[in-house]
Formats: C-alpha cells, sequence, structure tokens
C-alpha cells in the first residue's frame, strides 16, 4: 500500500503548482495532510483555512486527521536528542549578518552555505543557556558516519546527492523547535509515509532528509519529484505572486473538480506549462 502526503506551510495561498503536487499525490492508495506551521514569523491560522478550502475545492480528500506540526514538537527534540548524544549537531551562534559576513571572507567552506563558524567549539552549557542558538548537522561527520544519501525515484531511477546539498543544515533554529527538514523526517516516519511527492525544487531537501533519515534509523520511502509548474513564458509561481492562487481561480468561476481531473493527466491550464525535468 503506497501512502503519501500533503505537507503545504501556511504561509500563502495555495497555487497551481500545490494542486498539481495534491493531485500526483493523492493517487497514492492513502493520503495524509500535514500542516507544516513551525516558522513563527511566518505561519498564519487563517491560511491553515485557506489550504482546507482549497483542497474541498479541488475535491481532494484526505486520510486520517490532519498532523499539525506546531503540535508535535516533542517528537523533534527527541530525535534531536538522539543526534545531540552521537555527537552530529553542534550548536550555532551565529547571526544571519555573522554568515553573511564570513561567507565572503577569504576562508569560508564553498558550497555549504554556512562557513563552518561553531563547528568544533568546545560545547559550553553556560553560553548555551544564555544565548539565543540553532542546531546544525555536521554535515561532515554525518556523511563520514551514513554515507552519501541515494534516494529511489517512483520511476525506478536512484539518485546520489553531492555533499555541498547538504552542508551544515539547520535541524533546530532560534525562534522554532525543529526546522523543516528534522520535523518533515520525523513526520513522514511516524506516519508511514511510503512515497514523498513534491516539486523537483525541493531536490536539495531530499539529500538532507534522506541523511537525517539514515543518521535516526528510520524507513526510506520512494520519492516522486515532479516538474514544477510555471507561467507560460518561463517565470516561476510565487506565493507573492497573487493571480495562479487558487482561491483567485475560483472567484473567476474556475471548477476546482474540473481543475484536478485536467492536472491528473497532465493537462495545465492555458498559461502555464510544466518546466522541463
Ligand atoms: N512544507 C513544504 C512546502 O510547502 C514542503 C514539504 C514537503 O513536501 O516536504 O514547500
Amino acid at each position: 500500500m503506497r501512502v503519501s502526503r500533503f505537507a503545504p506551510s501556511p504561509t500563502g495561498r495555495l497555487h497551481l503548482g500545490h494542486a498539481y503536487s495534491a493531485v500526483l499525490g493523492r493517487r497514492a492508495d492513502r493520503w495524509l495532510l500535514r500542516i507544516e506551521d513551525l516558522d513563527p514569523g511566518r505561519s498564519r491560522p487563517e491560511f491553515v483555512g485557506g489550504i482546507m478550502e482549497d483542497l474541498a475545492w479541488l475535491g481532494l480528500e484526505h486520510d486520517g486527521p490532519t498532523l499539525v506540526q506546531s503540535q508535535r514538537t516533542a517528537l523533534y527534540a527527541a530525535a534531536l536528542k538522539q543526534l545531540r548524544a552521537e555527537s552530529l549537531v553542534y550548536p550555532c551562534f551565529c547571526t544571519r549578518a555573522d554568515i553573511a559576513a564570513s561567507l565572503t571572507a577569504p576562508h569560508g567552506d564553498a558550497g555549504s552555505g554556512y562557513p563552518g563558524t561553531c563547528r568544533g567549539l568546545a560545547d559550553d552549557p553556560e553560553r548555551r543557556a544564555a544565548t539565543p542558538h540553532s542546531w546544525r548537522l555536521d554535515g561532515g561527520k554525518a556523511i563520514a558516519r551514513a554515507g552519501l544519501p541515494v534516494w529511489q525515484e517512483a520511476d525506478g531511477t536512484s539518485f546520489a546527492s553531492a555533499p555541498d546539498q547538504i552542508g551544515d543544515a539547520v535541524l533546530a533554529r532560534k525562534d522554532a523547535p525543529s526546522s523543516y527538514h528534522l520535523a518533515c523526517v520525523v513526520d513522514d516516519a511516524a506516519t508511514g509515509v511510503t512515497l514523498v511527492v513534491r516539486g523537483a525544487d525541493l531536490r536539495p531537501s531530499t539529500s538532507v532528509q534522506r541523511l537525517l533519515q539514515v543518521l535516526l534509523g528510520l524507513p526510506e520511502p520512494t520519492y516522486l519529484h515532479h516538474p514544477l509548474v510555471m507561467h507560460a513564458d518561463g517565470r516561476r509561481l510565487a506565493k507573492r505572486d497573487q493571480a495562479p492562487t487558487l482561491a483567485a481561480m475560483r472567484v473567476a468561476g474556475i471548477d476546482g473538480r474540473e481543475l484536478a481531473e485536467k492536472l491528473r493527466t497532465g493537462l495545465l491550464p492555458y498559461g502555464f506549462r510544466l518546466a522541463e525535468a
């Protein structure tokens, strides 16, 4: 039995790209809904209502209860503790400005996106107690332990990730008890997800997440990275673009169920197309 899930972040209204992902996911035997609301600065309760409305309009019903990540933080904390016990994470005190400044300095690690400033600092519980910090994966150590992550796509191809896609990913944030990566692998495992359907833009996240699954001893799902939906002229759909939200399409009188039916057969509305893979 294939179990998939739709895991939107309630940070804006859904657009056509979300609808495409949802329709592909719904082809699984079970299709779960998870609200990824761990970003306190950007998540809004009214967008959770919007997600429900949009899915109902598309005629897509999910199976089982809706999981809400902000109610599950103890699980993510336990996973982080497991990684801490194995010295695979370290506290990072850098501010965004620190990171930006050190990336332009000559000795930053190219590619990782984080120059490793706090990696290798001696543990200082007093500093940790007094200073807001995030927790980062020690990417080099993690790869040495678990090997470079590989994953299987639903069409049978397999992908190996490059270490520079992983870097020292943040697993818990100063302002949020878990990052997207950690919460995602914990929840996919907890809910028995066997098929992760997501846009091709999330491939680098899949590298980090496969590595976390190996480190945490979690089962390996299959992945379907689908091409992104774009405007016909090649522009990406962005949440800040008002026009192609599903809400706007509904107001314009489009029939959501018909739209879902078309998406299922790979047909996009006029003015949109799929990006080349
Ligand atoms: N919450 C993430 C998003 O809306 C995606 C999740 C995923 O499929 O893992 O982009």
